[in-house]
Formats: structure tokens, sequence, C-alpha cells
């Protein structure tokens, strides 16, 4: 659906895909990544000292704003973060850089952006010449350095993540996973985005943090980004540009009635995920970040169903080495402890990319050399992943999980790499718990349908209904475009889970699912009628479920189930869904009609 950006009294109205909930009312900042563009043209000689003066007081304010970032980061104890700064700081001063700007002002007599773009051009060319990993990032750095320069020399405001102040809301055409976690270090307290659909990794790492954003409203930019106040209410997917003070005070109401019923439901946190009849559902969490364990535990997780291990990788200059990986684990384990955290190995691809693994570029990255794929291509780096949770596996209950697994082939591949892991740490007489649980993530609809094979290799499985709806129909997770035909209640998905949960119980493991549409609580009674073993999502989403689950029975979920498994569409399944729960819940589900 295009956007009916319709200027009314009370402002701009955007529709867009809310993909976390909450109301937040601030002000609106571009992230700006497009290049700065500048006039090149000839300077007269008499006019060469003025322009190297520009030059050197442009560097000059660059470095100043440079170091604030830096004495920010420091303040807040990001001490992780603050060297990049420094790499760039010592950038500033480069020889090359500097003298040959110069030299081409003094002897091409042509304007200082000009001088300094076409130097960068040689710098550049100069770099792509070495195969070398460390020094092709630093090409990446030279050219952030040269960039600021030229916004300072061209008067333009430079606005990246780390510029940013607290408490604003920033609007932006797109935002990378690994962006999106550097605003949370910003605080920023909302987002808006032109992409992404509602399973983008953007969308989940904002749930997590809890940051309300909506995404998919394809032009945003163009009306925000000036400061103006705006709305995002990432309950409903609106945005409000410049709001009437009618319409503010109408949506700070609301706010408080949002945080009244979160209050509420906290209620539910120290409560038993068990239905009347008895039946236990385990309700745990997904985190992306370890810093999201304490509030795990305050929604009343059981634990951690999946921990997204690619964002170790992210926002980072190298590889976290196998210390590194084993002191995030042995942290994990001990701060979830009495209960479980099921770690998945890295599941780098897709829309998750790090700058220094060098994924070739793929027309289809969903599809591409990623994930498990990946790792046993590179075998050291997912060795030194798998050593580091196996140390930490003493340290408390662990499990482990592959994702993206398309068939037992690959998966025994995987468990052979595990295995030398294994050897290596023994002959290093290093302990680990030997019968560490494997499983597999059924995301692939070849897993899923060879799921009686692979479950005669692992201890459990998870259903990432994720992966396995944008495979299973086709549909880009992360294209608002397409967005409308990603149906979890597809027929097609509804029987797709049930096989594999009826195949991991006949083959006695257990099955989880870790998707995002374990979160959703209109599903809830469909999972129980299912027989799943555990519902894995984003903390804040664990109350609401589980207030579900504590007011029916098991009974109640298998009568849901069969009539559901009748139905031919996805959108008569929802209908019929929700005015089963509304009937159930008044309170909690509304009815709808076509
Ligand atoms: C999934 O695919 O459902 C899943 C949980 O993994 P991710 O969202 O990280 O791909
Ligand atoms: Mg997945």
């Amino acid at each position: 659906m295009r956007n009916s950006a319709l200027p009314v009294d009370e402002g701009m109205v955007l529709q867009g895909i809310g993909v976390s909930p909450g109301i937040v009312i601030g002000k609106a900042v571009l992230l700006d990544r497009q290049r700065t563009r500048f006039v090149p043209h000839k300077i007269a000689a008499r006019q060469v000292n003025s322009e190297i003066t520009r030059f050197s007081e442009s560097i000059k304010k660059s470095k100043k704003e440079l170091q604030e970032i830096k004495d920010r980061i420091l303040e807040k104890g990001f001490t992780q973060h603050s060297y990049i700064l420094d790499v760039h700081l010592r950038l500033m001063e480069d020889r090359m850089l500097r003298d040959e700007t110069i030299r081409m002002i003094e002897e091409d007599l042509v304007n200082t952006e000009w001088a300094l773009d076409v130097t960068l051009d040689k710098i550049s060319a100069a770099f792509d010449s070495i195969e070398d990993d460390y020094l092709r990032e630093r090409k990446e750095d030279i050219k952030y350095v040269v960039e600021r320069i030229l916004r300072n020399l061209t008067g333009r405001e430079l606005r990246r993540i780390e510029d940013l102040e607290d408490d604003i809301i920033v609007v932006a055409h797109d935002l990378s996973p690994a962006d999106t976690i550097q605003l949370n270090l910003k605080r920023v307290v909302g987002f808006a985005t032109d992409m992404g659909g509602r399973t983008s990794h953007t969308a989940i790492v904002a749930r997590s943090l809890e940051i309300p954003a909506v995404v998919g409203l394809e032009d945003v930019t163009a009306y925000a980004g000036g400061m103006e106040t705006i709305i995002i209410d990432g309950t409903e997917g609106v945005v409000i540009v410049e709001p009437s003070r009618a319409t503010i005070k109408a949506y700070h109401l609301k706010q408080q009635h949002y945080r009244y019923l979160e209050r509420e439901l906290l209620k539910y946190s120290t409560l038993k995920a068990e239905t009347q009849d008895g039946y236990h559902l385990a309700l745990k969490a997904n985190i992306e970040i370890l810093d999201e364990i304490p509030h795990v535990r305050q929604y009343g997780a059981e634990g951690i169903g999946l921990y997204r291990t690619e964002y170790l990788y992210l926002n980072r200059r190298t590889l976290p080495t196998e210390e590194e990986h084993f002191q995030a684990y042995k942290k994990l384990a001990q701060e979830i402890a009495p209960y479980s955290a099921t770690v998945r190995t890295l599941d780098l691809g897709g829309d998750k990319f790090v700058s220094h693994i060098d994924l070739a570029e793929e027309m289809n990255p969903a599809m591409g050399l990623r994930a498990i794929r990946f790792c046993i291509r590179e075998k050291e780096i997912f060795k030194a992943q798998l050593r580091g949770i196996l140390r930490a596996s003493t340290y408390g209950n662990l499990t482990i999980l592959f994702p993206m697994i398309s068939g037992v082939e690959e998966l025994l591949q995987a468990k052979a790499i595990l295995e030398e892991a294994e050897e290596e740490l023994m002959a290093r007489g290093i302990p680990f718990d030997p019968e560490i649980p494997l499983g597999v993530m059924i995301e692939i609809p070849s897993a899923a349908l060879t799921a009686d094979i692979l479950a005669r290799e692992v201890d459990f499985f998870s259903i990432g209904t994720n992966d396995l709806i944008q495979y299973s129909l086709a549909i880009d997770r992360v294209n608002e475009h397409v967005s409308y035909l990603y149906e979890p209640l597809h027929p097609a998905i509804l029987r797709t889970i049930k096989q594999v949960v009826d195949i991991a119980h006949d083959a006695e493991i257990e099955v989880g699912i870790c998707g995002e549409m374990a979160a959703d609580p209109l599903y809830t009674l469909i999972f129980l009628g299912l027989g799943l073993d555990e519902l894995s999502m984003n903390a804040i989403a664990i109350p609401r479920v589980k207030k579900v689950l504590r007011c029916s029975t098991r009974g109640e979920g298998e009568r849901l189930l069969k009539e559901t498994l009748q139905l031919s569409t996805a959108k008569e399944t929802e209908l019929f869904i929700r005015g089963e729960m509304a009937e159930l819940f008044p309170e909690d589900f509304i009815q709808c009609v076509e």
C-alpha cells in the first residue's frame, strides 16, 4: 500500500508497519547516509591561501567534533566503541591526505572539496591494489574522515549515529541491525524508516530494546527529519508529523494508558506459564545482547530460548576471539541460572552483515552463502565460537542451536566440526559438558520435510517461523512491498508446523518456536493445541502470552486447532481465530468483520 500521507489538521499522518510497540513523542532527526555533494570549480591563484585555511579549519572542526563524541562515549563507559574514534582522529592527521590535497589546491588551482575528493580517490585506488583485510578496513575509515571534513567544508551537518543526542526520534531511509543496536547506546527513544518489514532484524532488535518503531513507511524521510515534532505509535504503525496540540494531548493519554496496561500485565511475570488444567508451556526470551538479561527476568522468562550471537560480531573491527566468546556465554549461563540458555551459532547474512567478514555480494543474500553454510566453509571462525560455548557450558545450562540447516548432510558436517572443537579442548585439558544438548532450527522447508531424519541427530528442534514463512511463501521478510503476503496463518505454515511438532514428539525430542509468531497472543491457543514444548519471544511479549495461557485449557487449544486446520486461506483463518479469541478474551482481542 502506498502511503496515505494526509496533511490533515492534526498533522501529516503516515501509515507503516508498527514493529515495536509503544508511543513516543519527540523531535525528528534525519540520519543521512548520502555522500556530500559539492560543486567542483577552479580557483584564482590569489585564492589558494584562503582555500588552504578553509581546509585546515575544517580539519580542526572535524577533530573537535570527533573528540567530543569520543568523550561522550567514554563518559557512558563504552570504551570498546571509542577506539574507532581514535583511529579517525589519527587519520585526520594523515600526511598523504593533507599534503596531496594542498598540493592540488596550489598546483591545479581547484577548490578544496574537489582536491580532497580526488585525493580520496587516489588513496582508495592505492588501497584497492593491496590484498589485505585490515587495510581494506582502513579505506572505509579514510572515506568516513573525508566525508566529515567535506561536510564541514560545505557547511552541511553530518549526522551519524555516534553524533546523535539522546531523546530524539531517528528518521531514516533504512537502518541496519547494527545501527539499531547503536541507537540504543545513544538512548534514541524511537525510530521511523522508509524501508523494512515486521520480521526484519532491525524490527526484532527494536522490540528487544523496547524502542517504539514504525518501518515500511516508504517516504517518511520526505516529510520528517528536520527537528519537527513527531509522534511514533509503534503499536498501531502510525507516524504523525507536526501534530496539533490536541493530537499531542490525545497521544499523551494513549501513552499513559499503554504504560498502565504494560504495568498491569507485569503481574503475570511471577506466575507460572500453565493452563488451567496444568499444561506447562515454557515461555522463554529471545535476546540479541547480554544487557537484555535483567529485563528478560523482569518479564518472567524461563530462560533464553534464542541468543542471536551474530550481534557479538557487529559494531566492531575484528572477529571475536575464543576467549571473548567464552566470556560472553559464561556470563549468559551464570546470569540466567537456574534456567537454561540456547546459544545459536553465527547466523550471518540475509539482512545481517558485518564489515570485517567478507561475505560475497550476492544477488539473493537470503539464499546465499550465509549462516551455517558460511560457518562450514570458514571452519576456524566457527570453531572459535564452538570452543567458547563448550568452555562456558560448565558454568550453567547451555544448549547449542545450529541455524539454517537445510538437510542432514549439512547437519552432519556441522556436527563433525563441533566434535573437532571438543577434541581441541580435550587436547588442551579444558573441561566442557560433553552432554551439551544440540538442536537445529527448522526454518527451511527442506528441513521441515526431512525433520524425521534430522530428529535422529539432535536433542531438540526450534522452529524459526520468520525464515520458514519467508522461504515457504517466497516472501522476502525485509521487503515492505510484499509484506502483505507475509502470512503466518497460511495453511502451508500451520501444516508445516504441525508436521514438525508431531515428528519431534514421535522421536521423543522437544520442539519450540522462536520466530516472531511465538510472541503474538493471537496464536497462543493454536500453539497450545499443537502441543509445543516451548515458545521463545521478545521478553516484553511474555506477560501477554502468559495471560492467554493461564486463562485457557489444553482442550480449548486442541479444539481451536482442529477447526483452524479445516480452513483454506490465511484470511479466513485469521478471522476465525480472532473471532474465537475475542469471545474468550473480550478485553484483549477485537472481533473483526470483513
Ligand atoms: C527465525 O528465522 O524465525 C528466527 C528466529 O531466526 P532469525 O529471525 O534470527 O532469522
Ligand atoms: Mg532465521
